[in-house]
């Protein structure tokens, strides 16, 4: 046979997670970011497609020359910037076994479990975050896995687009369709809007007050374009923007969402997953009224990417905009979720154990502890960033998220980040507030504990 032999898989399976193990040990002594240039591992790298077949520890050797040092370690303790990207060992080990089925759930018949599974995972989720029961299955809707929350907001837009225009799928757009954001959405909805073909002049971009979206600003939006002839589609209110972690009103915006008719895509794709903990429930106030919610496991919740978690309030409404049967994926199966039909690729892997394996072996009550920590971090880095005389915050602290400035301005603010990040003990990034050049810290590493906030607060006053 051409495959590994299961004997020698077991073997090298040791060596690779041996491999990993030492590696993940040793990131605190790492930079979190080493000075690669452009054009440094393609000109480290020797030839990669070899004419006769290689050992697989000549490879591990070109990870520990090449790989790792031209890598910006995601997994590092010091690891602060954008959002997290955690990807905790028990997700990775689950990934393994994903990898190790190979199985493809485009239909419920070409892998029960893996659709079965998933549907029981997201309905216990939905309980566990406090969504209204409509988005389980039970309730006649249902939760999906998505690879990122970029697609979450994709086929959401489909949906509705679907549901505006019933010969939406036959005919297209008509140049007619209203998307409303605000100026922090992510630009993944632009995206969205793109991809299915509205062009751009279909984005609404709605005042804010300042950084969430105002319903007064988006119900006189909504009523101009009704009476001019254009379609409402969909709004979408965000739970912590990108930027500055700012939550945008659901109920109210729901609410003239759907005097409108319109689609409301709730994106919590960072925030989201704190409302496991009962104090942060508050944030999803109103998504009760929401067509569709989504939070990424992928970036808070320990999960090795992709795995952005949809719930749809209507079962139906992703597989009426999506649904196109072949012959060849007729199956006769009756009553049962196609996930093909909820996405756009056809094909899938089994993405719900690798999130299984992490709410299996950290419980409730750790994910919750998870989340818990780098909220506490994050206030004490607050209340130090309040307590010092050259910063200031820029917007109040938005759970693990602080962002803040120096008095003396853009320049001196870059210069901390600069310094920050040339260190090599942590890794921040920036956004521009109203103009102004701000620095964010994301806590939120699988092991960031209080001495990688202590160490980062250490080089900030330096
Ligand atoms: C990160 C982020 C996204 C995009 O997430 P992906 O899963 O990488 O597509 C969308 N919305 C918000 C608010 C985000 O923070």
């Amino acid at each position: 046979m051409t495959d590994l032999d299961p004997e020698e898989f077991r073997r090298l399976g040791h060596a690779v997670v041996d491999w990993v193990a030492g590696y993940r040990g040793g990131l605190a002594a790492r930079p979190v970011r080493g000075p690669v240039v452009p054009g440094e591992v393609r000109a480290g790298l020797g030839p990669l497609v070899p004419e006769s077949a290689q050992p697989l520890d000549t490879l591990l050797a070109e990870l520990d020359r090449v790989v790792v040092p031209g890598s910006t370690h995601w997994q590092h303790p010091g690891f602060m910037a954008y959002f997290p990207a955690n990807a905790a060992l028990l997700s990775v080990l689950g990934d393994l076994l994903s990898g190790g089925l190979g199985a493809q759930g485009m239909l419920w018949s070409t892998s029960p479990a893996a659709t079965e599974v998933e549907q029981a995972l997201l309905d216990e989720l939905a309980g566990a975050l406090g969504l209204d029961p409509a988005f389980t299955f039970a309730g006649g809707g249902g939760g999906v896995i998505q690879d990122s929350a970029s697609s979450a907001a994709l086929v959401a837009l489909l949906a509705a687009l679907h549901r505006a225009s019933p010969s939406w799928r036959e005919r297209g757009v008509d140049g007619t369709e209203r998307v409303y954001v605000t100026a922090e959405t992510h630009s993944s909805v632009a995206k969205a809007v793109r991809v299915a073909g509205l062009g751009e002049r279909a984005l609404v971009v709605v005042a804010g007050t300042p950084h969430a979206m105002s319903p007064a600003a988006l119900a006189e939006a909504m009523a101009a374009d009704a009476a001019a002839g254009r379609r409402p589609v969909l709004v979408c209110p965000t739970v912590g923007t990108t930027g500055t972690g700012a939550v945008d009103p659901v109920r109210a915006v729901a609410e003239v969402a759907r005097a409108h008719g319109a689609w409301v895509h709730v994106d919590a794709a960072w925030a989201g997953v704190a409302a496991l903990c009962p104090e942060h429930r508050g944030l999803l106030d109103g998504v009760e009224l929401a067509d569709s919610f989504c939070t990424d496991a992928h970036k808070w919740l320990l999960t090795a990417f992709d795995a952005s978690l949809l719930w749809v309030r209507d079962a139906d409404a992703l597989p009426a905009a999506l649904s196109i049967t072949p012959e060849y994926l007729r199956d006769g199966a009756g009553d049962v979720v196609d996930y093909r039909d909820w996405q756009v690729p056809l094909g899938r892997r089994f993405r719900a154990l690798k999130l299984w394996a992490v709410v299996h072996g950290h419980g409730l009550d750790g994910l919750r502890a998870h989340v818990r920590g780098h909220v506490a971090l994050a206030a004490e880095l607050e209340s130090w960033i309040a307590g010092h005389p050259d910063l200031e915050l820029v917007v109040p602290r938005s759970l693990s998220l602080v962002c803040f400035r120096h008095r003396g301005g853009d320049a001196a603010t870059r210069a901390v980040l600069e310094r920050v990040n040339a260190s090599g003990e942590a890794l921040l990034s920036h956004t521009v507030v109203d103009g102004r050049y701000v620095v964010r810290v994301a806590v939120g590493g699988v092991t960031t504990g209080r001495e990688h906030v202590e160490a980062l607060w250490r080089r900030i006053r330096e």
